[in-house]
């Protein structure tokens, strides 16, 4: 048990900027047509496509959790534990797709999600994003211009099925 929850709390931190690298170079790349869903409409109460992208991550944590050995199951409980962080700070408090209270949403460093996200999102619901593209550590990928040379995806994409 102890070797599970070591290893969950080293991938939870690990999967941080290994998401930032899959946002950046993942959706806004190959993946843009998934993604761009979200772009389009930020604060859809309903499922959009990119929300179906959590899929693929939370099968191979389960998989993972029941298959695997303990240092394996470790990295599927930190792995689904960071895709319930993200979808929190990043859905709820940062665009107000569902509920949370007041209280959590003054939290410093949801204040600072929310802040540092939305530049993100700066060029609005036609934009193609821009950096920063983290959600827990966005403001220091920011202050440290990391994704400074970051190139727009380019390709069209059909459109959006109703
Ligand atoms: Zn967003
Ligand atoms: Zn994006």
């Amino acid at each position: 048990m102890v070797t599970e929850l070591a290893v969950a709390v080293g991938t939870l931190l690990v999967s941080e900027p290994l998401m930032t690298l899959v946002h950046r170079f993942a959706f806004h790349g190959p993946l843009w047509c998934s993604h761009k869903s979200h772009h389009e409409q930020p604060t859809a109460r309903r499922i959009v496509r990119n929300d179906l992208l959590w899929l693929w991550p939370l099968s191979a944590s389960a998989a993972l959790v029941i298959f695997g050995s303990p240092v394996l199951a470790g990295i599927g409980i930190g792995g689904a534990a960071y895709v319930g962080a993200y979808i929190f700070a990043h859905d709820g408090v940062a665009h107000a797709r569902f509920w949370v209270p007041r209280a959590v949403r003054r939290m410093t460093v949801f204040r600072v999600v929310a802040q540092t996200h939305r530049l993100h999102h700066r060029d609005g619901r036609q934009g193609v994003g821009a950096p920063p593209f983290g959600v827990y550590a966005a403001h220091l990928e920011h202050r440290w211009r990391l994704s400074a040379r970051y190139t727009p995806p380019t390709r069209l994409c059909p459109p959006a099925r109703a």
